[in-house]
């Protein structure tokens, strides 16, 4: 597979390149189970032993067990039933059109920005059927609660199968023509590499679209975000019909989390500046992590908190003190993602600022003097908030902190080496001035 003018061959390979990107489609489809597995009513981990025996009990042990889970018909209807009504909001709700970053061609791509009204809807439709339902019972919910194990296998086939599409449809030449007259697609630059393997986990094409319909973005921003307030109130409803009680600690969890969510759909233009918007191209990497691992794993808490054993009840105290550290993160992670966007719009040009040859500025004040990557900061403290939730009775539930801490320093590691490919000498120069990575004076 050659490289041309627009889409040059991939050179860099990352994630241990394809050794590295065969690993992990065999193994992350493997993790989003295990981490059920080892956090539901049949076994929860506690403490820090690991019962194998009751682990080994809830693997499917023949086929027609494994093709029952995998192919379970009311979850395959009930799923495919909520991606093609999100679908439907998506394309039916008026939004604003805002242009993406210059792409390589020199053109710009047009999206729709509607997250407000897509996210307001499926708030509104939730909340109508949870407060007309009689005693609050929605047998969906409790579907989602109890068939958690077959809606996780469907969603992994799901995005398997979405990412199968995109690569195959990257190699069809566009009926239009791009900005530099041809029929061809752009590819990500890191995703032309000629490898199958690693090209469909990377992303082979970078912003794939059905007409003006933006794949990427979509994935990105509504099904899966969207699903996890769902999990989370499937947690919260199960907790109330099976034991009678609501504690704080999961209230508290999936207020938190549902407001992340909901400020990622409100704030959705910020996203078009995302690397994985601008760089990374939509292949089995974002497909797999946006539909299927995001959903079910970053719901991990609600679910640990759902769990009889683990009904933590905080107090006023500790609750006020995980909102105070929330309100930190998310005040770091909002105004630096704020400031870097406004800065990027031409409405901050009076800050310190560094010229690149692109043309480009990178921004070495306020926020952006800090740290590198101070929006990660924000981020990680309100994981810490959501993980303290739980309470200390097993390290289970601080599976999302570490989580995400590493995706934050890979991100980071990604990013410096895409910036020093990108500006050269301007990049060296912002590190000299900005020399913490992500948490300032540590890293
Ligand atoms: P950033 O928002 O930090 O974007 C990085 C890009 O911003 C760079 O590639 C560069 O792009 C530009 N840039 C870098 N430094 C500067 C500067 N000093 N001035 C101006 N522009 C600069 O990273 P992400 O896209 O990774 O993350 C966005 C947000 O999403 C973060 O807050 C992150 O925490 C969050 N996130 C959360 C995840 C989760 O699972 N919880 C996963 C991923 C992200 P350019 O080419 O335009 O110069």
């Amino acid at each position: 597979m050659g490289g041309s003018e627009l889409n040059p061959v991939t050179k860099h390979r990352e994630f241990f390149g394809v050794p590295g990107a065969l690993a992990m489609i065999l193994v992350l489809p493997l993790v989003i189970p295990l981490l059920y597995f080892v956090s539901n009513e049949t076994y929860c981990i506690h403490g820090v032993t690991v019962d194998i025996e009751a682990i080994k009990k809830q693997i499917p042990s023949t086929w027609t067990q494994l093709l029952g889970i995998c192919f379970h018909k009311q979850s395959w209807v009930l799923y495919l039933s909520w991606f093609s009504a999100i679908t439907a909001l998506d394309l039916t709700l008026p939004g604003t059109r805002m242009k993406g970053t210059q792409l390589r061609d020199g053109t710009f791509l047009t999206y729709n920005i509607n997250g407000t009204a897509v996210s307001s809807a499926v708030v509104a439709i939730l909340a109508a059927r949870v407060f007309l339902a009689k005693n609050y019972y929605v047998p969906e919910l409790q579907f989602v609660y109890d068939h958690h194990l077959q809606l996780i296998a469907v969603s992994i086939i799901f995005s398997f199968a979405m990412a199968v599409a995109v690569y195959a449809c990257s190699f069809v030449p566009l009926t239009h023509k791009n900005g530099l007259g041809t029929p061809e697609r752009i590819l990500s630059i890191n995703g032309n590499s000629g490898n199958p393997i690693y090209d469909f986990f990377i992303g082979r094409e970078l912003n794939p679209r059905i007409g003006a319909w933006d794949i990427k973005l979509f994935c990105e921003l509504r099904p899966g975000l969207l699903l996890w307030i769902v999990i989370d109130l499937a947690c919260i409803h199960h907790q109330y019909h099976q034991y009678g009680v609501v504690t704080d600690s999961i209230l508290l969890v999936s207020a938190l989390q549902a407001i992340y969510v909901l400020d990622c759909s409100f704030y959705e233009e910020g996203s078009l500046t995302m690397l994985d918007i601008t760089t990374d191209g939509f292949g089995f990497m974002l497909s797999f992590g946006d539909l299927a691992w995001l959903p079910w794993t970053y719901s991990l808490q609600a679910r640990f908190l759902s769990l009889p054993q683990n009904h933590v009840h905080l107090g006023w105290l500790n609750v006020l003190l995980i909102l105070a550290l929330s309100g930190l993160g998310f005040y770091v992670y909002n105004a630096s993602n704020a400031q870097k966007s406004e800065f990027r719009q031409g409405r901050l040009d009076h800050m310190e600022y560094i010229e690149t040859k692109t043309g480009t500025k990178l921004l070495c004040d306020g926020w952006w003097s800090k740290a590198q990557h101070i929006n990660y900061l924000g981020d990680w403290l309100i994981a810490w908030a959501w993980c303290l939730t739980t309470g200390f009775r097993s390290p289970i539930s601080y599976y999302y902190v570490v989580f995400v801490g590493g995706l934050l320093v890979h991100r980071q590691m990604r990013d410096d080496v895409k910036c020093s490919a990108k500006y050269g000498e301007q990049w060296e120069e912002y590190k000299r001035k900005v020399p913490y990575k992500i948490i300032p004076y540590v890293y």
